[in-house]
């Protein structure tokens, strides 16, 4: 079996449509609503590997809802990219997977992303309920910028992003990687992402943004790395989804959500 990534969500921390709007459901920007692919979860993707086991990353608010409309019921490990509120707080809903799975889950991240999870998940860091796993089971491993680690039984090497309000980890597995939540790519993690088949980036907006990457800053970077298959995610309410089809450069696409990638 080919691997494949499920984009859960590709939707900026506030999702697609934002709360708000005249009518109260949704404030939706310039994108239109009647486009399904226009509405957005938070970001996040498993990625499963070819003998079916899965690594998540992030826990977003939306998990409940994206494992179930993916079709996502079990899990071997988590990947957390950073500990903002869009990327952590589903990780309530993590105890369904612990009890799928029977076991606690190995939870990656820098040890600052895990110490930051623990003081604010500290019941998810007990000794485990298992089997009834009535509050979610995550066993840390801190991991390191630059270094490989196997996680669900694949090897991921991970590299340092630059947020401006904290670091992220990007993630790369053979000649696919996964960049959210990134408005500099350090020089180093340039030369991590050379060769690249596949690349998912944060592009929030066509504007510029001081925390997150946009259209015209990801197009450069496409440049450079010239990976044949781009998906942006994180994405905003300016991003339209028929707009992006018809005026992104070949071999630059928008995500949405529930979206196929095979793994090259
Ligand atoms: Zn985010
Ligand atoms: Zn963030």
């Amino acid at each position: 079996m080919p691997g494949r990534v499920i984009i859960l969500g590709c939707g900026g921390s506030g999702g697609v449509p934002l709360i708000g709007g005249g009518d109260g459901r949704g404030q939706w920007g310039v994108c239109d609503p009647a486009e399904a692919r226009n509405r957005r979860t938070r970001s996040s993707i498993v990625i499963e590997g070819g003998d079916g086991r899965r690594l998540l990353v992030d826990t977003g608010p939306d998990l409940h809802r994206q494992l179930l409309d993916c079709g996502v019921g079990r899990v071997d490990a988590i990947f957390y990219t950073h500990t903002h509120a869009d990327h952590i707080m589903g990780l309530d809903d993590v105890r369904g997977l612990n009890r799928t799975l029977g076991d606690v889950l190995p939870a990656y991240g820098t040890a600052f992303t895990l110490e930051d999870l623990e003081r604010r998940f500290e019941y998810a860091f007990k000794p485990s309920t298992a089997p009834s796993f009535f509050r979610p089971a995550l066993a840390p491993h801190p991991i390191l910028p630059g270094e490989v680690y196997e996680m669900a039984g694949m090897a991921v090497r991970v590299f340092r992003q630059d947020h401006k309000v904290m670091e992220t980890l990007g993630l790369r597995m053979g000649d696919f990687a996964y960049s959210t939540d990134v408005v500099e790519m350090p020089e180093e993690s340039f030369a991590q992402l050379q060769g690249l088949d596949t690349w998912i980036v944060d592009c929030f907006q066509r504007q510029p943004h001081p925390v997150h990457a946009w259209l015209e800053r990801v197009l450069l970077w496409v440049e450079r790395i010239r990976p044949r298959r781009t998906i942006l995610t994180h994405m905003g309410t300016d991003m339209d989804w028929a707009w992006m089809h018809d005026h992104l450069p070949a071999g630059v696409e928008p995500a949405h959500d529930g979206m196929i990638v095979p793994l090259p």
